[in-house]
């Protein structure tokens, strides 16, 4: 079977290295990629948002299963291109994808459903929204939506920065908010691989967002994760699949958008139970890099299942291992940094048992492997528990000579000190 892959970061060099163990694959193309995944596809330089070269290319090379790693071109409707063409895609359609889009549509598709989540209000003008910030009361949360979603998130501990945060957001025209109760707990997250009506557990992780160590400075897109989550328990995981994750899926798929793809929800773990904190449509980066190396069934034949819509009565296997990952970035991410520094040392560091260094941000520039993104590489890494994966990694993170790089040096923390009590 042919496939292609859609993107071109340390995720999609996580699938595209599970996907080349298939004995379902003859070919893998990856697009645009990097050099990582090269070493399990081959290249092709069309964009991964752009819908109608996707479509083209896909029908050039006879593409039998497109898998679509990152969100950019889900929203954009590349599973939708793809359908009408008559090509099988793995991931939501546009409209399914709105869980992840759309903050105020998944809460009020929680709130229908009854589904545990922080109590909310949406809020169309700053008006609605200071409003909405005094009847909660600090702590309070206040996120962008809609055509402002890229403004983020703000976990206002006094009422006078959550009113500010309002302002921020509705100082653009057309802007909307919402505005949540603030949960407190430890999050962690969960993925499920869907078929449209069936949801299955696709692994759990606890990821680190701060740049840096003591879960400190800015927040990144993640600094590393480690899977399994020991803060979810079997328990929390059938809870969460049960109240969560699976009344989701049914939901979708009774508005006439079913859900196909990777969901992976985001939840804080309350002294309520496990409640939704957010979704996204896709698989997380760098979760995917240490949920995928724990993956003992073929990645490949469960897509093309789901897909088909064959999900039902089935269960995914994990090794009972833990892998760990260590993100090494370009000094400076998340704020300005510099491109086009040397990496050497990747093959020495996978030597090392059970670890994976996975490419987000590499390119090649004159035969050299060099820094070309933020987020540069994971290095993954399997140990028997948390404190053994983490030494795993970071010693074959000190193998890798990059002198313009930086990484955390406490990612799993948490995990090693429970695995060591
Ligand atoms: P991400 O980069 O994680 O996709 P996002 O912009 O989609 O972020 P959320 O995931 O909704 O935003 O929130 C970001 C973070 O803010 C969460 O991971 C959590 O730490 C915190 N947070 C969000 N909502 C709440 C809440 N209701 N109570 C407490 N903390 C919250």
């Amino acid at each position: 079977m042919i496939v292609l892959l859609l993107g071109s970061g340390g995720r999609e060099h996580a699938l595209a290295a599970s996907i080349s163990r298939s004995p379902l694959l003859t070919r893998l193309i990856a697009t645009p990629g990097n050099p990582g995944i090269a070493q399990h596809a081959e290249l092709k330089s069309v964009a991964a948002d752009d819908v109608a070269g996707v479509v083209a290319l896909a029908r050039d090379e006879k593409v039998d299963l497109v898998v679509v790693g990152p969100e950019a071109p889900l929203v954009a409707g590349v599973v939708d291109a793809l359908a009408e063409a008559g090509i099988k895609a793995f991931g939501p359609t546009a409209a399914a994808a709105r869980l992840e889009g759309s903050k105020a549509f998944t809460k009020e598709l929680c709130a229908r459903k009854n589904i545990p989540t922080a109590g909310f209000r949406r809020a169309r003008s700053a008006e609605e929204g200071h409003a909405a910030v005094e009847e909660f009361g600090a702590p309070v949360v206040v996120k962008a939506d809609g055509l402002a979603a890229g403004k983020g998130v703000v976990v206002a501990s006094e009422l006078d920065e959550a009113h500010a945060a309002v302002d921020a957001i509705f100082a653009d025209p057309g802007a909307e908010a919402v505005v949540e109760e603030f949960m407190e707990g430890e999050e962690a997250s969960l993925f499920a691989l869907c078929d449209g009506r069936t949801a299955l557990l696709f692994g759990d992780a606890q990821d680190h967002k701060r740049a840096f160590d003591g879960d400190k400075g800015p927040n990144t897109g993640g600094m590393g994760a480690y899977s399994p989550a020991p803060a979810l328990s079997h328990a929390l995981i059938e809870r969460a699949m049960a109240e969560i994750v699976r009344p989701t899926v049914a939901a979708m798929a009774e508005d006439g958008a079913p859900f196909v793809g990777f969901l992976y929800a985001g939840l804080m773990l309350t002294s309520d139970g496990p409640k939704l904190v957010e979704y996204n449509a896709r698989f997380g980066d760098p979760e995917a890099q240490v949920v995928l190396p724990r993956l003992k069934d073929d990645l490949l034949e469960l897509m093309l299942a789901a897909v088909d819509g064959k999900l039902e009565g089935r269960e995914v296997d994990f090794r009972p291992e833990t892998a760990l990952a260590v993100v090494m970035a370009a000094k400076g991410y998340p704020a300005a940094y510099q491109k086009g520094s040397e990496i050497r040392g990747i093959e020495k560091a996978e030597k090392r048992p059970g670890v994976t260094v996975f490419h987000a941000g590499t390119s090649i520039e004159d035969g050299r492997l060099v820094a070309s993104g933020g987020r540069v590489l994971a290095v993954s890494a399997i140990g028997a528990d948390a404190s053994e994966a983490q030494m795993n990694a970071y010693s074959a993170v000190d193998l890798i000579d990059w002198p313009e790089g930086f990484c955390r040096r406490d990612i799993g923390w948490r995990a090693a000190a429970a695995s060591e009590e």
